[in-house]
């Protein structure tokens, strides 16, 4: 999720870039044999909900436990509580009123949240020609974008229709607040990058010309004046790149260019520096690949990705015999995916056998002959304690799912290490983002705790707006879990006001949803670190299911922790698995001779 990702070269080589080539390959497994196997999955998340719709297409019979109330685990969108909105919402998307907790208007963390108790989301709604649309206003609390080389993720969207548009990740004129940069004044991206530039390539010319590097390729100057918009003796004298004081007028009316920053300035701040600011600098997120400028995001919403999964039509023999159909699938004589999920159904245990699983749910026991979790890794582990970058956190011990893992594998499940992260929504009074500083889209960052402030990728120009005002991720995250929903009200608020001056006065304040995700039902944190990079060793052990038919999927058990992609791949891979007979370091699942190994 940060972005950091270097990934392994040799074996995303030839992994597919083309969505709907071998993703589907992968997706679309037949079940083996002339048995179709009974699989428990534990959690309602996407990787849960995707290893059951693959799961069932491929012939399997499936029931899917969810501990919390709701459905799609990190992936939760706030919408408004509005009785007439909410309405309008299933008019239009969910005509006959399925699986009604998919649209979620509240929400509250567990009881040992510094942050309990209820949030509604009184979302202001304008009001709007039933004839008509309202403005669609959501919160996503989780994730809210999709990158293009996510294929196996885009391939699912196009093959549940679920709709795209384009997620601005960046825009020119977001701004940055750096503290030590001139007090925090808020500068804008543009200014930061072109001045940058402009001036790192009049000195490597320079440096050319001195034939102190670079001799021998003659079209490096040419280059490096258009890289740095150079003038024609290869000088940085500033470029409406950077901006303008005065944008160009109509007749009369001359523009006027901003000063360029001074790099001097500049290379002394967080700005542009990645050892002073974490190992991000400010100004460079876009160049991660997964921080592609523009991403993708379900229009409406990042659950649109799983309601489509609930509403999809599976075969009638995917109900798994040890509980019965319910009433509404009997009257409406379809099966859809909704119809085999259990909300407020906490898994208390899982234990292998010879040839089979069995898992505890309210001090029954049930058996299958193959288990999906993907729960978070520690909540399988040896102890109430994860870890993170920084340091140990404890966690309720009802939160752990007793087994009989494998000890070295429940050893490697605690050891990983998680990252936190929190969120806190605003919604606007009106647009000012797109009046005052011609923002559409895009995140400004900064460096007070609050770290991003997410502006709308869509509903340009309409009368409010829903924003990200507070997004952080690690130590930051969890200063702000440990603090009261007031406390993390205003810890968003003063980090927004360093990038939009007066900004309190310009969102309503009577409700801001705010989100540890630490503390959310069922969840632990954000998601796992970089495991598979970070920590090799634990992530082959964690993946390599020592214990027979019991199977881990989701995010954090990926090389793409922290996206959904990681979530559907490894959900995917559990059904070819459990079809085929496989185990997870079968060379036959992936398609390739190469073998993971640790440096
Ligand atoms: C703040 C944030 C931002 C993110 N941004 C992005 C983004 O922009 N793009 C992107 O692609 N991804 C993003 N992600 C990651 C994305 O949310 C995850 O990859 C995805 O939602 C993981 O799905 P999952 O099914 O693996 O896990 P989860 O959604 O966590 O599902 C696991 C489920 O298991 C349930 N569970 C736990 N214990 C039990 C039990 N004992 N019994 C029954 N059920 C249990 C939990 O309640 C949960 O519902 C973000 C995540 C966060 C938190």
């Amino acid at each position: 999720m940060s972005g950091l990702l270097a990934g392994f070269i040799a074996a995303n080589a030839a992994s597919p870039l083309r969505a709907n080539t071998k993703s589907e390959e992968i997706n679309r497994s037949k079940a083996n044999g002339n048995l179709p196997k009974t699989i428990a999955i534990i959690g309602a998340g996407v990787a849960g909900l995707t290893a059951a719709y693959r799961a069932a297409q491929a012939g399997h019979r499936v029931c899917v436990f969810e501990t919390a109330n709701r459905y799609g685990g990190r992936s939760l969108t706030l919408r408004p509580d509005d009785k007439d909105y909410k309405n309008w919402w299933f008019d239009t998307y969910n005509p006959a009123r399925e699986f009604e907790a998919m649209y979620v208007s509240s929400f509250e963390e567990r009881e040992d949240s510094p942050g309990r108790g209820k949030q509604a989301c009184h979302f202001h709604v304008p009001a709007w020609k039933k004839s008509g649309r309202p403005e669609e206003l959501y919160l996503n609390a989780g994730p809210g974008r999709i990158p293009s080389h996510h294929t196996h993720l885009l391939s699912l969207c196009k093959e549940l229709n679920v709709e795209l548009e384009p997620y601005v990740f960046k825009s020119d004129s977001n701004l940055l607040s750096d503290s030590s940069f001139r007090g925090g004044e808020p500068i804008q991206w543009r200014q930061v990058h072109y001045s940058l530039i402009g001036q790192i390539a009049s000195i490597v010319y320079q440096a050319y010309k001195d034939g102190v590097i670079l001799q021998g390729y003659e079209n490096v100057p040419l280059m490096l004046k258009a890289l740095g918009n150079l003038n024609e003796k290869f000088k940085f004298e500033g470029s409406s790149a950077v901006g303008f004081v005065r944008a160009p007028g109509g007749w009369q009316d001359p523009s006027q260019l901003k000063t360029p920053l001074k790099l001097e300035e500049l290379l002394s701040s967080n700005l542009v520096l990645s050892e002073q600011h974490g190992t991000e600098s400010m100004e460079s997120h876009e160049d991660y690949i997964d921080w592609q400028p523009t991403l993708l995001q379900p229009t409406g919403g990042m659950d649109r990705i799983w309601q489509a999964l609930l509403l999809s039509e599976i075969p009638k023999t995917a109900q798994a015999s040890q509980f019965k159909r319910s009433t509404r699938s009997l009257e409406r004589g379809k099966l859809l995916l909704g119809d085999i999920v259990k909300l407020n159904a906490k898994i208390t245990g899982i234990y292998a056998n010879r040839n089979s699983c069995t898992i505890r749910l309210n001090n029954k026991s049930y058996t299958f002959d193959a288990c999906i979790v993907t729960a978070a890794p520690p909540l399988l582990g040896k102890r109430n304690r994860m870890k993170t970058s920084t340091k140990e956190i404890a966690f309720p011990s009802d939160l752990l799912i007793d087994n009989n893992l494998d000890e070295s594998t429940k050893k490697a499940l605690s050891e990983v290490k998680m990252t936190p992260a929190c969120k806190v929504g605003f919604q606007g009074k009106s647009r000012f983002w797109e009046e005052e500083n011609q923002i559409y889209g895009g995140i400004s960052w900064t460096t007070d705790l609050s770290s991003q402030l997410w502006y709308p990728s869509s509903g340009f120009h309409s009368s409010t707006g829903i924003l990200t005002g507070l997004y952080n991720r690690h130590e930051s995250a969890i200063y702000t879990s440990q603090k009261s929903l007031p406390e993390r009200i205003e810890i968003a608020l003063k980090g927004c006001e360093s990038l939009h001056p007066g900004f309190k006065s310009k969102v309503y304040k009577d409700f801001a949803p705010a989100i540890a995700w630490g503390y959310m039902p069922g969840q632990i944190a954000g998601w796992a670190d970089e495991t598979s990079e970070l920590q090799c060793n634990i992530y082959l052990k964690i993946t390599d299911a020592l214990t027979p038919n019991i199977f881990f999927a989701g995010d954090s058990y990926s090389q793409t922790p922290g996206w959904q992609e990681g979530a559907i791949r490894t959900a995917a891979l559990a059904v070819r698995a459990i079809s085929d007979g496989l185990k997870p370091n079968d060379p036959r699942l992936y398609g390739t001779n190469d073998v993971m190994e640790c440096p």
